[in-house]
């Protein structure tokens, strides 16, 4: 099998499992219990959190552990918007992911809020000017994530995040899938609040983070205990914090520099070859400010369901689109928000690299994807 769908997930890494294995066994206490097996737990995720905020360029009590980049953003959405006291305007970008986009929606429905939608160029690229033209007295929160899961398009966000702070309001990015392969620290970039989710670096499905500002007000979407200094209630998720830690360590600078090189080049490779050879094949997203990973196509006159399928009957694992959508027929709103046609939408095809794909692994793949286009364009 060749594995090219490592935006929807990525197996836990051999580290990181041993790194979550003492906790999920000999070391199982609560970390809010006051005995040794408690307080060694408690130190544990003390442990963790400082490590991921060294990762993040921000404060051990920024760092708010959740259970996915869904919870970091609904977190951050919600929570930073009605924490706010400036008014009730949320300025988002036209591709977000459904995280953010029904978060906002959430606001709108129950709380009243005005919501002002960026768009995008044909390339997926939010216009500054237009992002810095939204902003209002009344907004409480500016989002626009760091690399889209569809398209891969990078946005500048430390420029959007100057405009949102110009005029006083908080920025928010969703850097999902930016983290491991772009610079996701909050000084480097100036953000107020970045999510980040565990299955996309190496650890578990179910472990996220939220890295939120301290001086900013955050009102909790989960309540209870208390536990992460009030912003998430609930038992901490000691072993898996641990396990995010840990691949964050992996995830040095140096080695995301690397591998984000060395997977650039094959991905433009594979980019070049495609266009080249399948008939009418079309890129999605940007040519050069994408995420080193993505190569996203649309083959017009096919349909990207059925090039998948075909794809897997060749051993090659891919995406019709984003996972997250997973069961909908409809088109992807993010091709949409580019100006695709409803027809060309549903043509998408998602190849996203790891860190260890290889040369041979993207030219088998390619051969696979000229046959299965073939294929299904001759079946009508
Ligand atoms: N944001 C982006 C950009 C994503 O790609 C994803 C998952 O694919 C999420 C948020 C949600 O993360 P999780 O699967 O951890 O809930």
């Amino acid at each position: 099998m060749i594995y090219l769908d490592a935006a929807a997930t990525t197996p836990v890494k051999r580290e990181v499992l041993e790194a979550m294995w003492p906790y999920l066994t000999g070391d199982f206490g609560n970390p809010s219990s006051h005995h040794g097996v408690g307080e060694s737990a408690s130190r544990a995720l003390a442990a963790a959190r400082r490590t991921l905020a060294e990762w993040l360029g921000c404060r051990p009590a920024e760092v708010v552990f959740t259970s996915g980049g869904t919870e970091a953003d609904n977190l951050a959405v919600k929570g930073i918007a009605l924490g706010n006291p400036r008014g009730r305007h949320v300025v988002l970008s036209a591709i977000e992911h459904p995280a953010v986009v029904e978060s906002v929606d959430f606001l709108r429905r129950v709380h009243g809020f005005e919501v002002s939608v960026v768009p995008v160029d044909p390339d997926g690229l939010v216009d500054p000017d237009a992002f810095a033209a939204a902003l209002r007295p009344d907004t409480t929160l500016a989002t626009a994530m760091y690399a889209n899961n569809e398209i891969g398009t990078v946005q500048p966000v430390a420029r959007l995040a100057e405009f949102a702070h110009a005029s006083g309001v908080p920025f928010h990015t969703d850097a999902v899938q930016a983290a491991g392969w772009l610079d996701t620290r909050l000084d480097a970039l100036g953000v107020d609040a970045l999510s980040l989710s565990g299955h996309k670096l190496g650890a578990p499905k179910g472990i996220g983070v939220l890295a939120v500002r301290q001086r900013l007000p955050l009102e909790p979407v989960v309540h209870g205990g208390g536990q992460e200094r009030g912003h998430r209630s609930g038992t901490e998720n000691v072993a898996f914090a641990v396990g995010l830690a840990a691949a964050a360590r992996l995830a040095s600078p140096a080695e995301v520099a690397s591998a984000a090189a060395r997977t650039t080049a094959l991905r433009d490779e594979f980019i070049a070859g495609v266009l080249a050879t399948v008939p009418g094949a079309q890129l999605t997203g940007h040519p050069s400010s994408r995420l080193p990973s993505v190569a996203s196509f649309c083959f017009p006159g096919t349909s990207g369901e059925a090039v998948l399928l075909q794809l897997e009957e060749r051993g090659v694992i891919v995406s019709s689109g984003s996972a997250c959508a997973a069961g909908s027929d409809d088109p992807s709103p993010v091709l949409l928000a580019l100006g695709l046609s409803p027809q060309v939408a549903q043509t998408a095809v998602r190849f996203t690299l790891t860190p260890d794909t290889t040369a041979d692994e993207l030219h088998a793949a390619a051969d696979a994807l000229r046959a299965s286009v073939a294929e299904v364009a001759s079946l009508g």
